[in-house]
């Protein structure tokens, strides 16, 4: 039950921004902030060789899976883990089914999660009559507004205070000015008695140590720790590519997933997780499952280039930086993970064909690459997923026409010139009609002035 993109939300979720500038905005700011400190961040560090490392390690680990997957397994199961697989979300789901029969689980209390989005887990257990409450204050802002998530690190940037004051107003009563921590002290104390009442917390997993069985968990405000101590029962999600070799090497990992994330040195509370409570100890779960979840990761594993984006860390800075994503928030992508790394997760996890067109939706400025801690070449899995579409016939006979048209008219300089003289009638003939092969785009813009010279002329001339 991998959750899909129905057919033309992305299109449907587009018209919508393009008609809330108000979501456009909130957008922009909070990811340009959320860049500001990541630059900040990495100007503290020697960060070319940080992302060397970080690469190499995550590299090291995506080709060896086999190997750190056993080990792994062994370690969490002697740490008295119950260790499940899952191949897909179907299997995923059904693994959660049998841990609230078993344990007649009513409430349930969950950390934020990207893989839990991608499964539907919230979804599943509603279906079953089981009340399911998101701790962290975003995912719980979008929860209550009935949202997916819009940002990996940050699932309610695209609302306003504004929005979260009259959400608020709506279901606590809350008066219409109250400041930010008034309402940060309000969803608090509702959360409080959702922890206390939980029979069952869920988490995703930053990363798993394959040397010690050892989960990771990076966050700022206290909920995953909550969620993963207060109720008797303990189930996280793990994708199989989250996995580091050595305790040794999660230090280096919370400081750049952290900088490159919110521009934080490391993340207000990091929570390692080895096991259920022991004899003697005063807090912490009775039982503690690990679900390693493949769902897609293993089909992407044997795709050309794009096996790459398996090492993300799932920072978001590819988000922060893409003048793609600062314009749409996630919602247009129609898919659990968005920007620049949801166009290259999309066609391995979803299929090619449910993703599009979601691998032309860049300008391949190379920004994402850039800034990415773990150097995936996110331009060149965009250009190898087109290729693949295009191979596949997934795009529209006119595009192949006129790129074929295109590519034949530059390998001959003289057409080319030519072509670009006729150009420069067309507006004069359309008479401020739009070209209809541009319709879509051209009925929203006024057609930029032409140059006086073309620019190859200048070029041959000598630009001044
Ligand atoms: S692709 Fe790179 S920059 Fe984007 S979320 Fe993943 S690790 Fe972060």
């Amino acid at each position: 039950m991998s959750r899909g993109r129905p057919a033309g939300y992305a299109r449907a979720a587009a018209d919508t921004i393009r008609n809330k500038p108000q979501i456009r905005s909130a957008v922009t700011a909070a990811t340009k902030s959320f860049d500001a400190h990541r630059r900040e961040a990495w100007s503290q560090i020697d960060v070319d060789a940080w992302r060397d490392w970080c690469r190499d390690v995550k590299q090291h680990v995506v080709t060896h899976l086999d190997r750190y997957l056993e080990e792994a397994e062994a370690k969490l199961l002697a740490n008295g883990v119950r260790v499940h697989w899952a191949e897909s979300a179907e299997e995923a789901l059904a693994v959660l089914g049998a841990v609230v029969d078993e344990a007649g689980i009513r409430r349930v209390v969950k950390a934020k999660s990207m893989l839990t989005e991608e499964l539907g887990v919230n979804e599943y257990l509603e279906g079953r009559g089981v009340h399911v409450r998101e701790t962290d204050l975003g995912e719980y802002i979008i929860q209550l507004l009935g949202e997916p998530p819009s940002h990996i690190v940050g699932p309610a940037i695209h609302r306003s205070l504004d929005d979260s004051r009259r959400l608020f107003h709506e279901h606590f009563g809350t008066p219409m000015d109250s400041s930010p921590e008034a309402l940060a002290a309000t969803a608090r104390q509702a959360l409080r008695e959702e922890f206390l009442a939980a029979d069952l917390g869920i988490s995703g997993g930053n990363f798993l140590v394959a040397e010690t069985g050892t989960l990771a968990l990076i966050e700022n405000e206290g909920n995953i720790r909550l969620s993963t101590s207060a109720p008797p029962v303990h189930v996280a999600f793990v994708g199989i590519e989250k996995l580091l070799p050595r305790i040794a090497d999660l230090s280096g990992f919370l400081q750049i997933t952290a900088r490159a994330a919110t521009g934080q040195p490391i993340g207000n509370y990091v929570s390692l997780i080895s096991g259920p409570r022991r004899a003697g100890e005063i807090d912490g779960p009775e039982t503690v499952h690990v679900v390693l979840v493949d769902n897609g990761r293993t089909r992407l594993l044997g795709e050309d280039v794009a096996w790459e984006a398996l090492r993300c860390v799932r920072c978001g800075a590819c988000l922060n930086i893409c003048p793609v994503y600062r314009q749409t928030g996630g919602h247009p992508y129609g898919f659990t993970y968005s920007g620049p790394i949801g166009a290259i997760l999309a066609p391995g996890l979803l299929g090619l064909e449910e993703a599009m067109p979601l691998p032309f939706a860049s300008s391949l400025c190379g920004a994402c690459a850039d800034v990415c801690p773990v150097r995936i070449p996110i331009p060149d899995i965009l250009l190898h997923w087109r290729e693949r579409a295009v191979e596949a016939g997934l795009v529209p006979a006119s595009e192949r026409l006129g790129m074929r048209a295109y590519a034949a008219l530059a390998e001959r300089p003289r057409a080319f010139a030519a072509a670009g003289a006729g150009l420069r009638f067309v507006p004069w003939a359309l008479g401020g009609r739009a070209l209809p092969v541009l319709g879509g785009w051209s009925g929203e813009r006024a057609p930029p002035e032409l140059s006086p010279r073309p620019f190859h002329r200048l070029w041959k001339e000598g630009i001044e």
